[in-house]
C-alpha cells in the first residue's frame, strides 16, 4: 500500500461512526466516504453518483456481469447471450459460467489471437446475428497474465451500434494506462484497490448514469440499493487517496517502470535464449508493469519455487485442480500449446520496483531454469492461484 493510503486508513480506523447513520459521527463517516467516491471518480472520469464501492474487484466483476445481465434480461426476456473474451480473469470467467450453468444464460467466447487479443471481426459477427438476443459484453482493458490491451474503444463501438451494453474490467489498467470512463463510452467498468496502492477488499464498479443494475448482495440497500453491507469507511478512504495518487504519478510511472520492465526481459532472454515473451512485444499494446514467458522444458511452478528460494517472487498464471497445476487458460485461448503452456511465468512490477531487483532476476533465472529442466515436469505441486 502507498504511505499515504495507509495514513489515510490508519487515520480512520479507530473512529466510531456508520456512514448510513444519522448522528454526528454518521454524518462525519458518511463525509469520508463521499469524499473517496469523488476521488475515485474524478481519479477515472466518472461522476460521483456512477462510482458503486464494492469489496474489491471480484465482487465489482460479479456485480456488473450479473447485475447487467439480470437486468437486461428482465427488461426483455430474450436477452440470454452473453458475449465474452476467453482471456477474462476468474472473477469474470467463472462468473458468466455460473450465468450459464444456473440462470440461462448463453455464452459466445470471442477468438482472440496470439497476443491474446480479441478479434474485432467475429466480435462484430457475433453481434450482427440477432443482436436482440445479447445481455451484454465484457472484455477486459489489460490483461493480468500476458498484459495485452485490448481495443476497448472499438469493442465498445461495434456493441453500441446494435445497443448492447458493455463491461470492461480494468482492474490491471487503472494506474498503469490512461483510463477514462466517460471518454471510453462503457457502461460499466471494475476497479480494484489492491492493484493500485490502496488496500485489498476495496473496489468499484463504475457504472454509467441510468445503467440498471440488479443487485447480487441484499440487505440495508447501501450504495443506493445495488449493493447493500455496512461500508468500510477506513478502507473507502484510503482507496480514495490511492487512486488519485495511482492516477497522477501514472506516466512517469509508465515510462520508469516500463524501462525497467524491458530490462526485465533482456536480461531474461540472455540468461535463457528459448524463452519465449508473451504478450504484446510492442509496449503500446501491453501494460507497463508486466512481463511473461514462457520456458521451454520447465514446469513453471518448479521455476517459482526455485526463483522464491533466491529472493524473487513472480507466479504462474495456473490454477490447480486437485492438485495437478493446469495451464493458464489465457495461454490456452492464445493458442499457445499445453505443454508450452506449463513453463510460463509472470513478473510483475511495481512503484518500489528497482533496477537491483532486475539484477536479481537476471541472476536467479538461469541457474532456475537449469535445474527446473533437470527436474523435469511435474516435480513440484502448487495450491495458490495468484491474480
Ligand atoms: N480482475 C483482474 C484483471 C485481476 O487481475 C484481479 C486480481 O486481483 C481481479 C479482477 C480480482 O480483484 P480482487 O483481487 O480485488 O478481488
Amino acid at each position: 500500500m502507498l504511505p499515504e493510503a495507509v495514513a489515510a486508513m490508519t487515520e480512520e480506523l479507530p473512529r466510531t461512526g456508520n456512514a448510513s447513520s444519522l448522528h454526528t459521527s454518521g454524518r462525519r463517516a458518511r463525509r469520508i466516504v463521499e469524499e473517496a467516491r469523488e476521488r475515485v471518480g474524478d481519479a477515472l472520469g466518472a461522476g460521483p453518483s456512477e462510482v458503486v464501492f464494492t469489496a474489491g474487484g471480484t465482487e465489482a466483476d460479479n456485480l456488473a456481469v450479473k447485475g447487467l445481465f439480470w437486468a437486461r434480461r428482465a427488461q426483455d426476456a430474450r436477452r440470454r447471450r452473453i458475449v465474452a473474451s476467453p482471456v477474462e480473469h476468474h472473477a469474470v470467467l467463472d462468473a458468466v459460467e455460473w450465468l450459464a450453468a444456473h440462470e440461462g444464460a448463453e455464452i459466445d467466447w470471442l477468438p482472440v489471437d496470439s497476443l491474446g487479443r480479441v478479434d474485432l471481426v467475429a466480435l462484430g459477427e457475433t453481434l450482427a446475428r440477432d443482436p436482440g438476443s445479447v445481455a451484454l459484453v465484457t472484455v477486459m482493458w489489460a490483461n493480468n497474465e500476458v498484459g495485452t490491451v485490448q481495443p476497448v474503444a472499438e469493442i465498445v463501438a461495434a456493441a453500441h451500434e446494435h445497443g448492447i451494453p458493455v463491461h470492461s474490467d480494468a482492474v490491471q489498467a487503472v494506474g498503469q494506462l490512461a483510463v477514462d470512463f466517460g471518454v471510453s463510452g462503457l457502461d460499466c467498468l471494475t476497479v480494484s484497490g489492491h492493484k493500485i496502492g490502496g488496500p485489498v477488499g476495496a473496489g468499484a464498479v463504475l457504472a454509467r448514469r441510468g445503467l440498471d443494475l440488479v443487485p447480487v448482495l441484499h440487505g440495508g440497500g447501501q450504495e443506493r440499493g445495488v449493493r447493500s453491507g455496512t461500508l468500510d469507511v477506513p478502507a473507502l478512504h484510503a482507496f480514495g487517496v490511492a487512486a488519485e495518487i495511482a492516477v497522477a504519478d501514472r506516466e512517469e510511472l509508465a515510462v520508469r517502470i516500463g524501462a525497467l520492465r524491458d530490462d526485465l526481459l533482456r536480461a531474461v532472454v540472455a540468461a535463457v535464449p528459448d524463452a519465449v515473451l508473451r504478450g504484446d512485444p510492442d509496449p503500446a499494446g501491453r501494460l507497463p508493469f508486466n512481463a511473461h514467458a514462457t520456458f521451454p522444458g520447465c514446469e513453471g511452478d518448479s521455476l517459482l519455487y526455485l526463483l522464491d528460494a533466491r529472493g524473487v517472487e513472480c507466479s504462474t498464471g495456473s490454477a490447480c485442480q486437485a492438485g495437478v497445476p493446469q495451464p493458464s487458460h489465457v495461454l490456452l485461448a492464445m493458442g499457445v500449446p499445453e505443454p508450452v503452456a506449463r513453463g510460463a511465468l509472470r513478473f510483475s512490477l511495481g512503484r518500489t520496483s528497482t533496477a537491483a531487483d532486475v539484477e536479481a532476476v537476471a541472476a536467479a533465472i538461469g541457474p532456475a531454469v537449469e535445474r527446473a529442466r533437470r527436474a523435469g515436469v511435474g516435480g513440484f505441486a502448487t495450491e495458490a492461484v495468484p491474480s
